[in-house]
Formats: C-alpha cells, sequence, structure tokens
C-alpha cells in the first residue's frame, strides 16, 4: 500500500511536465522539458507532436529516477494539456500528417468569417457554449484536411485519427490501442454538444469533419486505456485514469468541485473559471460555457474568462523598461509604497477581452504628476492584474446569480503577497492560496487517485488540500470603490474608436 505512486504528466504549451505524487497527496518529484515552437507566418503556431511526445518521454523517465521509485509502484496516470490544439496521424503509422496547429494560432479567422460558417455562430454557441473562433479545434482540423494532399478521403475511409493532446498522449502511451478523450477536452473543439454530451453531426458537416476520425469520449475520471509495455519505460497495464484540459485539472486541483466555487490562474494571463454545477449558463458578455469536472470526474458546467496580459505586464517592466531584475522584484520595489499617486497602467497590449471586448484598445500609463515615479508605475502595474481580474470575476459573480466568497489563486504571479492583498481588497472577497500553486498537475494526479480507488473522492481529498495562507479584504468600502472607478476611466482612454 505505502508504495503506491501517481504519475501527473502536464503537457503545456512551451513544456511538458511530469510529477510523482504520493498517497498523501505530495509531490515527491518533477521534471521538466521545453519543446521547439515554429511560427511559419505571422499569427500562425505550430509543435510537432513527436517533439511534444518525445519531452514526453523524457520527463517521465526523469521524474521516476528523481523520485527514486521503481516505475512498476506507478498504480495510475493523470493527463493534463494545452487545450485545443490539433493534431491528426495516420491510424496505422501512428503519424502525424501535419504539424500540430496550436490554439494561439490564428490561420482559420478568415473561415470563421466566411459566409459558409458565421451565419451558424449562434448554434454553435448554444451546442457547444464557444464562441466561433479560431481558437478552437473545429476550424483547425478541418484546415488540416484541406490542406494535405488526399487528407479529407483518407479520413472519410477512417484512415486518420484526430485528437487534441490529451488523445495523442494516450494513444501514444497504450501503443496505439485507445483513441480516446475526455469531456473537458471535447467542450473545447466546437464539435462537441455541451447539452447532450456527444459530438454534434450538424456542426461535423458545417465543418466538414468526419466522424471517423473523432476521439471516444469518456468522463474525466474514467479508464482511458493501460500502457503498453516499454512505452516511455512504464510497464504495461498502468491505467490513464484521468484526463483533463489544464485550466479544469486547475478547478480540479484547487478542491472546486462545488457549484460557485471559482479559481484564478495568475500567469502569463489570467485564466478564471467558476464551477455552475448542473446549471449551463450562457453569458451575455463573451465568457465561454464549457465543461469541468465534479469530485469523482462526472461533468459539470462551468463558465470561464480570460484576461490576456496578467503577469507578462511584469515581464514587460523587466524585459523593456528594464525597472527591475527578475518578477518577483516587483513586490520588493514598491515596499513602503501606500499607493500609485492616481496612476493607472491599462496593459492593453493586444486589445481588451471581456467585457469591454476591444481589439484595437492599446495599453497607456496615465495620471501622472510631477512627484510620480517608476515604483508608482510598477505598483499600477500589480494593481492593474487585480483590476483586470475583478472585470471578469464581477462578470462571474452577475451572470452566475451566486455571491463569490472565495477565490482560490495558483500560477506564478499568485506568490505576490502584495498582489494578493490588494486583490483580496479590491474584489472584497477572501484569496485562498494553496501550499502546492501546481494545481494544474495536482488535479490531474487526484482525479487519477480517486479513479484507481486509492481515495473516496471529496471526503478523502479535503483532507490532502493545504492552504498556504488566506488574504481577507480590509480596505474601505469608498476607497475601493474610488480606485476602481478611477480603472474604469483609464480603460475608457485605453479604448481606441
Ligand atoms: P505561464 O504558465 O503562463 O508561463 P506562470 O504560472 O509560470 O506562467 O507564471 C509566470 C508569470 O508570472 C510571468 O508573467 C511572471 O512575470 C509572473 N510572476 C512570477 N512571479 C511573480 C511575482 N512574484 N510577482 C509578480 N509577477 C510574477
Amino acid at each position: 500500500m505505502k508504495n503506491q505512486y501517481i504519475l501527473a504528466l502536464d503537457q503545456g504549451t512551451t513544456g511538458s511536465r511530469a510529477f510523482i505524487f504520493d498517497r498523501r497527496g505530495q509531490i515527491i518529484s518533477s521534471s521538466y522539458q521545453e519543446f521547439p515552437q515554429y511560427y511559419p507566418q505571422p499569427g500562425w503556431v505550430e509543435h510537432d507532436a513527436e517533439e511534444i511526445w518525445r519531452s514526453c518521454e523524457n520527463v517521465v523517465k526523469n521524474a521516476i529516477r528523481a523520485a527514486k521509485i521503481s516505475p512498476q509502484m506507478i498504480v495510475a496516470i493523470g493527463i493534463t494539456n494545452q487545450r485545443e490544439t490539433t493534431v491528426v496521424w495516420d491510424r496505422r503509422t501512428s503519424r502525424p500528417i501535419h504539424r500540430a496547429i496550436v490554439w494561439q494560432c490564428r490561420r482559420t479567422a478568415s473561415m470563421c468569417q466566411s459566409p459558409g460558417l458565421k451565419p451558424y455562430a449562434g448554434l454553435i454557441r448554444k451546442k457547444t457554449g464557444l464562441v466561433l473562433d479560431p481558437y478552437f479545434s473545429g476550424t483547425k482540423i478541418q484546415w488540416i484536411l484541406d490542406h494535405v494532399r488526399g487528407a479529407r478521403v483518407r479520413a472519410q475511409k477512417g484512415e486518420l485519427c484526430f485528437g487534441t493532446i490529451d488523445s495523442w498522449l494516450i494513444w501514444k502511451l497504450t501503443g496505439g490501442q485507445s483513441h480516446a478523450t475526455d469531456m473537458t477536452n471535447a467542450s473545447r473543439t466546437m464539435l462537441f454538444d455541451i447539452r447532450k454530451f456527444q459530438w454534434d453531426e450538424e456542426i461535423l458537416k458545417l465543418l466538414k469533419v468526419p466522424a471517423a476520425v473523432l476521439p471516444q469520449v469518456r468522463h474525466s475520471g474514467s479508464v482511458f486505456g493501460k500502457t503498453a509495455a516499454g512505452v516511455a519505460g512504464l510497464p504495461s497495464g498502468i491505467p490513464i485514469a484521468a484526463v483533463m484540459g489544464d485550466q479544469q485539472a486547475a478547478l480540479y486541483g484547487q478542491g472546486c468541485f462545488e457549484a460557485g466555487s471559482v479559481k484564478n490562474t495568475y500567469g502569463t494571463g489570467c485564466f478564471l473559471v467558476l464551477n455552475t454545477g448542473q446549471k449551463l449558463i450562457y453569458s451575455q458578455n463573451g465568457l465561454l460555457s464549457t465543461l469541468a469536472c465534479d469530485d469523482r470526474g462526472q461533468p459539470v458546467y462551468a463558465l470561464e474568462g480570460a484576461v490576456f496580459i496578467a503577469g507578462a505586464v511584469i515581464q514587460w517592466l523587466r524585459d523593456e523598461l528594464k525597472v527591475i531584475q527578475k518578477s518577483a522584484d516587483s513586490e520588493s520595489a514598491i515596499k513602503g509604497l501606500s499607493d500609485t499617486q492616481g496612476v493607472y497602467f491599462v496593459p492593453a497590449f493586444t486589445g481588451l477581452g471581456a467585457p469591454y471586448w476591444n481589439s484595437q484598445a492599446r495599453g497607456l500609463i496615465c495620471g501622472l504628476t510631477r512627484g510620480a515615479n517608476v515604483r508608482h508605475i510598477i505598483r499600477a502595474a500589480l494593481e492593474s492584474i487585480a483590476y483586470q481580474t475583478k472585470d471578469v470575476f464581477s462578470l462571474l459573480q452577475k451572470e452566475s446569480g451566486k455571491n463569490l466568497r472565495q477565490l482560490n489563486v495558483d500560477g506564478g504571479a499568485c506568490k505576490n503577497n502584495f498582489l494578493m492583498q490588494f486583490q483580496a481588497d479590491i474584489l472584497d472577497c477572501r484569496i485562498r492560496r494553496p501550499k502546492t500553486v501546481e494545481s494544474t498537475a495536482q488535479g490531474a494526479a487526484f482525479l487519477a487517485g480517486v479513479t484507481a480507488g486509492l481515495w473516496q473522492g471529496k471526503s478523502d481529498l479535503q483532507k490532502l488540500f493545504e492552504t498556504e495562507r488566506v488574504f481577507h479584504p480590509s480596505m474601505p468600502a469608498a476607497k475601493k470603490n474610488a480606485l476602481y472607478a478611477g480603472w474604469q476611466r483609464a480603460v475608457k482612454k485605453s479604448l481606441l474608436p
């Protein structure tokens, strides 16, 4: 019993990570490897799926070695992954027929605007919960089938497989025995009806995607297949017992199993996800409706909103203005400063998302007076992360009709204590920061453990979640309201007509 471990594989956009978790839910080792990004044209982003797989093999081997355990002691594997990125491979040879098209890639923008598709935006939204956009897998598959010679005919004959990265990893780990995906990943393809939990024939027809290429869809907490002998140095027969897209895995890893629980990941951007339980809510303000999981991996609904530039504004201070040496210096640099003296920084470098949806907006620093200095600008940059989070958080609150009492945080920038306290103040909401900020990997590992029977769902998991610190709101309402009103005035100035 003691020698039972879980392998979590976290396949991200820039690198792959493997973690070994023990029965107490602790990480005992991890390994990370980056892989190349390809930019064949402006706005296009590709990965080589074979390179992704090799990076996964390496990190799995390295994490096992670092944990000083035998691979036989691994009782289950959990997979979490960059979502929407699209791979099409040959069922017989397992060779991808094209580079993977990454979620960031905008090559199918004109397809989404075409008369064949645009009129169906409402239908797509109703069925899939998503906005018609190149971000999602649907048009990316169509593009590959249109641009690789003979691909569409071969797809119809069942000779090709489509998958998001989770499916590709399941396929490789099982030696081609299993072509499967989970509901959270399926809900990002723009082909999956999240009301009926099945692929939608009407949308498949619209996008000219033959059903024969699609993976089988399972609940996130199912057995997706078992390892083939020798793959990534693993013995045969280890079950892949959990699969979730990265944001949904983070939600799970934060223990957000109930309707009304919400998390925010503070990375390059911010990703807020709210569990809405059995209720499918359609946003009026461009938030996405998507599938997440309860403690047993069964589907629940969620609302998702993103902030494009969050930690990235701190990188900008570091790399372009060169006023700090590393991101963590943003906290020490402003020690003792009580406010920004009216300075606001709107980091609309790539336009603004919800609730503004203005792609023409551009960044600005305003409210400068003779006494303003670089420390005020640094503080204003940190505050902008909190204000943008509030913009989305308020929408989540409004559209779900829930009074959100606690925000669970993770991601690189959540280590910043100033930012977390300011966030609690501006939201007027408690902030909970867990000990493990690797929520994504933790989610995949914990659900795999539940499926494998190591833990009995919520009651056991709750004992494993450890809180590092709670930030309580303490700012007087009048001050908070005045600060936020100032932010909204600043945002108005950044919106170009
Ligand atoms: P991603 O997964 O998007 O690459 P991470 O979760 O690794 O992001 O977080 C990295 C981001 O967090 C960077 O943008 C960095 O500037 C920011 N960051 C890291 N530490 C801090 C800190 N102490 N204060 C503010 N921002 C930070």
